[in-house]
């Protein structure tokens, strides 16, 4: 990005936090680390401390930062090193991330570019080159409102999850938007106080990974009656499955037969008696269709962010310089209706001139852009910061 690209982020971003009357900040910010990206290839500035939402704002608006995290953790000493700073607790946070989650969609809006040979492809880039097996690329990835309504559906999975085995309901969970490819989920206080191998024991339940089939009653030896928040969630997804898909094995044309078993299955599912789909199948689809019903029901969130108890985690209602776009809280009551492309866009204004390399066809706040390559464009201002942000384009003013 050049320095002319750099310095129109900046002043949108500086115009923006300064017209803000108030900011969002975690409890106890005093005890918080805070971080900054102050520029797009800058190192990031870290362990500093703000006591009051109001020094942080004009933090903000002075230096317009890229990006700005917040420790998840509460320290004794939040300006100090790492081993010097005395943990107290951290909030426990999920991150869902479209970019986790299989897309079709990627076909329209993603390409690569082969560094050495120029071959061209639609989609993520392969593991290496099909033309000259050399394995760097120019990427161009994007979002488009079908990624972030598949990082939503996890959003509910999360949530529903949360309440029904953990007993966290709506009123302690807030969600917001990442700014990017996702949602945040924050649970407040109650959990702060676990440990990372606790936080790791959360995660493998919420994933499903290494769940004991035998504990929710699907033993290899006697399926039985589906138990357990993980049971019945299986229970339904299986019903789905078959509902909608039938059973895998053809059965020999004869569709009056497969019509019975099928509602012989459903009605046993109905009934919380996975024995009646296991009587009806063979082994291998019993097992193919068990592990597809777990796959829809488990939940899909970073491990990795999850496990993290020192994690410098992005802050709500700040803008994401990958896209311009604000990390808005959503309110669950309105979660359903929530258009990332529209609702957390801030840095509207007048158009201006941009040179873009390279970006497909995409839509942003009502409007839609492109495809571009190599050309001059009059747009949106929040549509510039997008090509910006994404170093798809350079400012032309
Ligand atoms: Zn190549
Ligand atoms: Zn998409």
């Amino acid at each position: 990005m050049n320095e002319r690209s750099i310095d129109f982020l900046k002043q949108t971003f500086s115009r923006y936090y300064s017209s803000l009357k108030s900011l969002w900040v975690p409890e106890e910010i005093e005890k918080r680390e805070f971080g900054f990206f102050l520029g797009k290839e800058k190192a990031m500035v870290r362990h500093r401390s703000f006591d009051s939402a109001e020094k942080l704002l004009g933090f903000l608006a002075k230096e317009a930062p890229f990006d700005v995290y917040y420790s998840i953790a509460t320290y004794d000493s939040p300006q100090e090193a790492m081993s010097e700073k005395g943990w107290r607790g951290a909030d426990v946070v999920f991150d869902i991330d479209a970019d986790h989650l299989g897309r079709q969609c990627r076909e329209e809006h993603d390409m690569w570019v082969c560094l050495a040979c120029g071959k061209e492809g639609k989609g993520g880039k392969p593991a290496s080159c099909p033309e000259c097996e050399k394995k760097d690329f120019h990427e161009v990835n994007w979002v488009c409102g079908k990624c972030l309504e598949v990082a939503k559906l996890e959003v509910y999975k999360l949530l529903e999850v949360l309440e029904e085995d953990f007993g966290i309901g709506d009123e302690n969970v807030e969600v917001y938007f990442s700014g990017h490819r996702g949602y945040h989920v924050h649970v407040q206080g109650r959990l702060s106080s676990i440990d990372q191998a606790a936080r790791k024991e959360l995660v493998d339940y919420l994933t499903g990974t290494g769940l004991d089939l035998g504990l929710v009653g699907l033993g290899a030896k006697s399926p039985g009656r589906l138990v357990t928040g993980w049971g019945t969630r299986i229970a339904r997804s299986l019903y789905e499955i078959v509902n909608e898909k039938g059973i895998g094995e053809k059965h020999a044309g004869d569709k009056n037969l497969e019509a019975k078993r099928k509602r012989r299955i459903l009605e046993g599912l109905m009934a919380n008696d996975v024995e009646a789909l296991s009587k009806n199948v063979s082994k291998k689809d019993f097992e193919s269709l068990v592990s597809l019903a777990i796959e829809k029901v488990s939940v899909k969130v970073d491990p990795v962010v999850t496990t993290d108890v020192h994690r410098l985690f992005r802050l709500p209602e700040t803008i994401n310089s990958k896209t311009g776009l604000l990390k808005r809280r959503v309110p669950l009551e309105s979660l359903s209706s929530f258009d990332p492309l529209e609702d957390a866009v801030v840095l509207k204004g007048d158009p201006v001139k941009v040179s873009v390399k390279r970006a497909p066809r995409f839509s942003l706040s009502g409007g839609t852009y492109g495809p571009y390559a190599n050309e001059s464009a009059t747009v949106p201002r929040e549509v510039a910061v997008l090509l910006l942000c994404k170093e798809a384009a350079e400012y032309s003013g």
